[in-house]
């Protein structure tokens, strides 16, 4: 893989750079926003029959801590991937145990019997009852799917699917949000989104990739704007606005296929953070400008009956 080697320094990539008390806050305010959204998102799945938008809704939960843990990261301009896995990871744990606290209390509240507040805390504070009472849950069944209880080891299994859903969504989506903007070491800024700066026809994509690299703008020209709709590439530039020298390029493939009068939209990332000097952001900007004109020039039904009429 001696190519692969070359590409070094062709893009951006996170210095690695991270503050402590801005870690230390995620860990702490993220894991308290985390148990909120836990306890908002047991009481549901307690209450709501619906098993398979139990299973949408794990996966929501897994995002919105995800989300929320990398907004508090870049807000402390943690630019680590280690550390943000690392946050995310403590924050989805905390919040996944004190979901099953939540859940066993709001389960036993649904009994005839009245469970005090201080119940809750018991089975936050104390693993060992939580365990055991998980486990007589297990045997008994919580829920039914088709008229019978699920129980035993298939309740083990659906429990099991239900973290990974919930850890899988959580990281993948924190992961994808740290890494959406570069972050300009000389100014401590996070860059700037410029979207849908030029959208060109595809073409070949692994040559449009290569060329990209190579910043071969001729070829990019050459492409020409999107004929119809069917198949482009859409480029977004990102930029630190105080000082202007940090810009990177992020091009992206947008197919559309019309089945049964639905168009149907499938994206595909051709490359991210693309380092590019300022003059290559300013040309692709002028490229854009000059572009432009002759995507919107598609001719019209009027030109070619006027060239009938002629
Ligand atoms: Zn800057």
């Amino acid at each position: 893989m001696g190519a692969s080697m070359s590409l070094d320094g062709l893009y951006y990539q996170h210095s690695g750079k991270y503050s402590v008390t801005g870690a230390l806050y995620a860990v702490v305010v993220g894991s308290v926003i985390a148990c909120a959204c836990a306890f908002v998102y047991a009481y549901i799945i307690v209450y709501c029959p619906i098993v398979y938008l139990n299973a949408l809704i794990a996966l929501g939960f897994g995002a919105v801590i995800g989300y929320m843990c990398a907004a508090m990261l870049k807000q402390k301009k943690v630019r680590s991937d280690a550390v943000a896995v690392g946050i995310t990871l403590v924050v989805t744990t905390v919040a996944y145990y004190f979901h099953w606290a939540v859940w066993v209390w709001a389960l036993a509240r649904r009994g005839e019997e009245p469970v005090p507040f201080i119940g809750l805390v018991g089975l936050t504070i104390f693993p060992k009852l939580l365990w055991e009472a998980l486990r007589a849950i297990n045997v008994e069944g919580a829920w039914t799917l088709r008229g019978s209880a699920v129980s035993g080891v298939a309740l083990w299994i659906v429990w099991a699917s239900e973290l990974a859903a919930i850890y899988w969504c959580s990281l993948k989506t924190a992961f994808s949000h740290m890494d959406e903007h570069p972050f300009c070491e000389t100014c401590e800024e996070w860059g700037v989104p410029d979207p849908s700066v030029l959208t060109v026809n595809t073409g070949d994509v692994a040559e449009l990739k290569r060329r990209a690299e190579a910043k071969d703008l001729r070829y990019i020209e050459e492409l020409g704007g999107p004929k119809d709709g069917s198949d482009f590439t859409r480029m977004d530039l990102f930029s630190c606005q105080r000082c202007g020298s940090l810009y990177t390029m992020d091009m992206e493939r947008v197919q559309v296929t019309a089945s049964g009068g639905k168009s149907k939209e499938k994206k595909s990332r051709v490359l991210h953070h693309l380092l590019l000097s300022p003059s290559e952001a300013q040309s692709i900007k002028k490229l854009a400008e000059k572009l432009k004109p002759a995507a919107l020039d598609v001719p019209p039904d009027t030109t070619k009956a006027e060239g009938a009429s002629a």
